[in-house]
């Protein structure tokens, strides 16, 4: 291993506590984190210690003017218990594409995957067993010089920790498709993982909730009426015998979920596009009865099935009832996380300590 990591082990493990058959998503934390500071052009205090607050001065630059990112990636357990990680050298480089956008110091992508497998190896124990379930890892960055002043901070902290997770959501989520707020347009900042798109997208997701809808439909910045993404997943539509997911146009985050469903439809067989696709020829074609499914992709769900999708007075309900693509991508991946299916595309990687 290139890097040393200085490792302070907790006292008070808080494992034994928790309840892996009812884990409230993003509430509950492991026992350790890895954090680094970014100095003098280079990374340092390397470092694997107990989960705690961190002291941060009023004047830190990243509450100020938001120069933060992350990402978020999961890790599961085969039946003999080996940890293993899912594409960590895809979030390793996608990280670091947020971070020249952001205009911060990248991670050299070593250093990323060894604090990875590193801390997950540690955290183990920490991988629920149970099928759906995972120990989601929160990789971020941050800037941290105290300077009240609009600038790149020359001082920056990387921190990973890592939460058990259950599965997502349980029910099929319904969608509005809002045309007042959008979420990003081409050219600004909606292909990096960065902390104010999602600052951005509160208010018109309440607005979501207020009218029934679990999540807002966002339709591009300059037309409102091409498909980008949902909350925080990608989106797929199957019409007829046609999968359609929006092209990547540089507003849309790069989902590597996404990437990894695209893969598999295309292994199957079956006929997928990314193409700009509009919200009115998702109307057209429930019409006319072609609207077979939808899905959002991500990390977080892997597949979240759409029930409902509401567009102005237009509400569109999707059959539950069907033998569903995205339940079949849902237990592939699922099986190819836990290694009951043959994992043909190389996707899984067993954390080293
Ligand atoms: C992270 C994210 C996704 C999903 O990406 P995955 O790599 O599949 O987890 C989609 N949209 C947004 C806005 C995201 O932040």
């Amino acid at each position: 291993m290139k890097y040393q990591f200085k490792v302070t082990q907790t006292q008070n493990s808080t494992l034994s506590a928790v309840d892996f058959d009812n884990l409230p998503f993003g509430k509950t934390f492991s026992d350790h984190m890895f954090v680094a500071d970014y100095i003098g052009g280079q990374w340092t205090n390397l470092e694997i210690r107990p989960v705690a607050p961190l002291p941060t001065h009023p004047g830190n630059m990243a509450w100020h003017y938001g120069q933060e990112i992350f990402e978020g990636m999961k890790a599961t357990r085969d039946a003999e218990g080996t940890p293993l990680l899912y594409r960590p050298e895809r979030h390793a480089k996608r990280m670091n594409y947020s971070a020249r956008r952001m205009c911060m110091p990248e991670i050299p992508e070593d250093l990323f995957l060894q604090a990875i497998h590193t801390l997950v190896h540690m955290e183990r124990a920490w991988i629920p067993p149970q099928a759906g379930s995972a120990l989601y890892i929160r990789p971020f960055m941050y800037a941290t010089d105290e300077t009240i002043g609009v600038k790149a901070s020359d001082t920056y902290r990387f921190i990973i920790f890592v939460m058990p997770v259950g599965p997502y959501y349980s029910q099929p989520v319904k969608l509005w498709a809002q045309d007042t707020y959008v979420r990003a347009v081409v050219g600004g900042v909606g292909d990096a993982k960065t902390a104010g798109n999602y600052a951005a997208s509160l208010l018109p997701a309440a607005m979501a909730r207020k009218q029934g809808f679990d999540q807002v439909m966002w339709l591009d910045g300059v037309h409102k009426k091409y498909i980008q993404e949902i909350g925080t997943m990608n989106i797929f539509f199957v019409i007829g015998d046609e999968i359609v997911t929006p092209n990547l146009d540089g507003a849309i985050l790069d989902g590597i979920t996404r990437e990894c469903v695209i893969t598999l439809l295309k292994d199957w067989g079956l006929k997928v596009s990314e193409r700009p696709i509009t919200i009115d020829e998702i109307v057209q074609a429930h019409k006319e009865g072609r609207l077979v499914e939808s899905f959002g992709t991500g990390t977080a769900a892997v597949i979240a099935p759409v029930a409902r999708i509401g567009y102005k007075d237009y509400i569109m309900d999707l059959d539950q009832n069907i033998d569903k693509i995205s339940t079949k991508v849902y237990n592939t991946i699922n099986g190819i996380r836990n290694r009951t299916i043959t994992d043909k595309f190389g996707w899984i990687v067993p954390a080293q300590p």
